[in-house]
């Protein structure tokens, strides 16, 4: 008699650094279910220095598709053979896909996941806005060309060490009306949108910002996201902000962005974006 075939599924995987408190795996298995798609996905804690090893590892053993996350996006950027532009643009790497043809690909669907929360899911226009983003780190690299797609007013970045917002300025430049500046700067300034891609809200910091940086009838929202408001989302309601939200739809929406990559099929996300909201007091 034949022996019966064993299922062996696609793996995938998040990893960062430390990874224990990812929404990530349980973000792709809704998907994985809603979309009936076989596969496993799993986090793995990966420190930066086991990095190269770790994902040669995890493709030469079946994985078809990672996710990099803090602080090891730049990282999977170096490690990618190939890249897709706005990868390349910004200069750092959240989704590696195995290709057919042997190839990992790097991709940053960030700011792809950022653009539809704040455009598609909450109707912030961004055309012709004034957008202020706060941080020069990993993350604004990856939604700086994205926001700039959405023809701002203006986009000023803010940062504690004003050389990085400054270099981001002029690495950016030829993509649209981009400036950088110190949050010492930022008095008398008015701006519609307000971005928080600074990691302060991990230790429920805020950087130092003026009375009046928000216009009447502007939004706020913080990368970052937790069970409870953030200290940046705080900030907002008390700016009077019409919106203040955290980045828990950005993260759905990232995820479904490489999900896509991976399967290519498209889930459904407002569905998981309410399962997780409900399961958490903003
Ligand atoms: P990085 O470590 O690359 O950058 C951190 C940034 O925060 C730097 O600009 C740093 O300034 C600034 N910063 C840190 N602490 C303070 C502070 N106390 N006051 C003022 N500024 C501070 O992190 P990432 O860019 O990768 O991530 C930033 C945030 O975005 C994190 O909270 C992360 O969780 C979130 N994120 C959310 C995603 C989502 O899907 N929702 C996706 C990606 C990121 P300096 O340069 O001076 O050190």
């Amino acid at each position: 008699m034949e022996a019966p075939m064993k299922n062996f599924m696609d793996r995938y995987g998040v990893c960062g650094y430390p990874i224990k408190h990812s929404k990530s795996p349980r973000i792709h298995r809704l998907f994985a279910e809603q979309c009936h798609q076989d596969l496993i996905y799993t986090a793995m804690e990966v420190p930066p220095e086991q990095f190269s090893a770790a994902v040669a590892d995890f493709f030469d053993h079946g994985g078809k598709g990672l996710n990099c996350t803090v602080p090891l996006k730049e990282l999977a950027w170096q490690y990618a053979t190939e890249k897709t532009p706005r990868a390349e643009l910004s200069k750092a790497v959240n989704t590696l896909a195995l290709r057919q043809d042997g190839v990992i690909l790097g991709d940053n669907t960030d700011g792809a996941g950022l653009i539809a929360d704040l455009t598609v899911n909450h109707r912030i226009a961004l055309n012709n806005a004034r957008i202020l983003l706060l941080g020069a780190g990993g993350a604004s690299r990856g939604i700086i060309g994205p926001l700039l797609e959405q023809s701002p007013q203006r986009l000023a970045i803010a940062n504690r060490t004003v050389a990085k917002a400054l270099q981001l300025a002029k690495e950016f430049g030829r993509y649209g009306p981009i400036s950088g500046c110190g949050f010492a700067d930022l008095a008398g300034e008015h701006f519609d949108v307000i971005l928080n891609a600074t990691s302060a809200s991990l230790s429920d910091a805020l950087p130092p910002l003026p009375e009046g940086l928000l216009s009447a009838g502007g939004c706020c929202y913080d990368l970052a996201y937790g069970n409870e408001p953030t200290a940046f989302v705080r900030w907002g309601r008390q700016q009077q902000a019409a919106l203040s939200l955290d980045g828990l739809g950005m993260l759905v929406e990232q995820a479904a962005e490489a999900f896509y990559l991976w399967r290519g099929v498209r889930p459904v996300s407002h569905p998981v974006i309410e399962l997780l909201n409900a399961e958490r007091h903003v």
